[in-house]
């Protein structure tokens, strides 16, 4: 399903090609633009990062979104020709 940004209307989410994906732990989500991360993300920040994942809880300002995961386009590109 094609999702619009939260934070911007004209642009598509990652979610809408599948190269993203939302994951948390306990029982709060952290919201966009809020500086903190539950201990589950941040475990797996390195493991995703190896496989070529960014982590929106290192994005700036507004965009910080330690739930989000999101495949570089790097990745993407090496997928697609191999
Ligand atoms: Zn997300």
């Amino acid at each position: 399903m094609f999702r619009h940004k939260r934070n911007n209307r004209n642009s598509f989410s990652n979610h809408s090609w599948g190269t993203a994906i939302d994951l948390f732990f306990g029982t709060d989500v952290v919201p966009q633009g809020v500086r903190k991360t539950d201990r589950g993300c941040l475990l797996l920040v390195p493991f995703l990062n190896a496989k070529g994942y960014h982590w929106g809880g290192g994005f700036t300002g507004s965009s910080v979104d330690s739930m989000h995961f999101e495949l570089s386009k790097e990745t993407i590109e090496r997928e697609i020709h191999s």
